[in-house]
């Protein structure tokens, strides 16, 4: 059975938003932040909140093993000159993982970081000896490593570095993959050509490592370095190669979360107010691309 969500916000109450969010999507798993993606603002988890959310998943056969937290993209590991500042992310770290585990949360997706002003080779070596510090805690969570466009300096952007990473871990048990198909697309692998990439991708790391999927188009084209994220179909990687990856044989069992932007009134309109979430999945379920879906979500927002 297809394991398919989207990104859902984290609202006035915590995870149980995200649930009932997710469960509109009609969506079997979903991905949130535990606060805003772009601060490290956190607020204190509520108990009870959290054992209501986990009622509902049951009763909604969503399996909290596949539901997934993704760390705020403001943390660096990558960079260590200004040293607090990379304390900080590794401390701050530390404490999503503790709250991943109240909520019953067992995979963190992270982006690794930016080198900014250091090669990316000293970047990648910071990383490690960063997440190395992170895993020495009593935390059940894993970090799932995000694959990266290579937009700027951000580390991350091919298999290699990947696999400095991940092989290079300390802690095997709570390290793995993100694979991010808009961000593998404007790293230049060509997702019509999936399987290759997983057999290049398995000379160096155990396909076991991929816990999670962000299945997401891409605005740019292959190996633009931009990471812009498209609907489904309505981009350059398209809708029939996005739903082969869905259902690949070989990651069967891995949750697909989207991360497709929200819609507009028009499709010049500035304002993205739309989640187009519920569609895509239903797209995704029937194997079938509709493509006035748009219309549709405007029309059930009537507009
Ligand atoms: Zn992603």
């Amino acid at each position: 059975m297809l394991i398919i969500g989207s990104h859902v916000s984290y609202g006035k109450e915590g995870i149980l938003t995200s649930v009932k969010e997710a469960i509109e999507y009609r969506a079997n798993t979903f991905m949130f932040y535990t606060g805003a993606p772009t601060n490290t603002a956190r607020k204190d988890i509520n108990v009870e909140t959290v054992l209501e959310a986990q009622q509902l998943m049951k009763d909604n056969n969503i399996d909290i093993n596949n539901v997934i937290c993704h760390a705020p993209y403001i943390v660096n590991l990558a960079n260590k000159k200004d040293i607090d500042k990379w304390q900080f992310s590794i401390e701050f770290i530390k404490k999503e993982l503790i709250r991943c585990d109240m909520l019953g949360i067992n995979k963190m997706v992270l982006h690794p970081g930016n080198a900014v002003g250091i090669s990316k080779e000293e970047g990648l070596n910071n990383i490690l000896e960063a997440l190395n510090i992170v895993l020495e805690d009593s935390s059940k969570c894993s970090i799932l490593l995000e694959t990266m466009a290579g937009k700027g300096t951000e580390c991350c952007s091919t298999i290699e570095e990947l696999s400095f990473l991940i092989n290079g871990s300390k802690c095997q048990g709570r390290i793995g993959v993100c694979l991010d198909t808009c961000h593998l697309n404007d790293a230049g692998y060509n997702m019509r050509c999936f399987d290759q990439y997983l057999d290049e991708f398995t000379k160096s790391i155990n396909l076991n490592k991929v816990k999670c999927i962000h299945l997401n188009d891409s605005k740019n084209p292959l190996g633009s370095h931009k990471d812009r994220h498209a609907n489904l179909g309505k981009g350059t990687i398209g809708f029939d190669t996005l739903l082969g990856i869905a259902y690949n044989k070989r990651l069967e069992n891995i949750p697909k979360i989207l991360e497709t932007p929200y819609i507009g009134q028009n499709d010049d309109s500035k304002e993205r107010l739309y989640p187009p979430y519920k569609y895509e999945i239903e797209m995704l379920r029937n194997k079938e691309y509709n493509e006035n879906y748009f219309d549709l979500i405007r029309k059930e927002n009537n507009i």
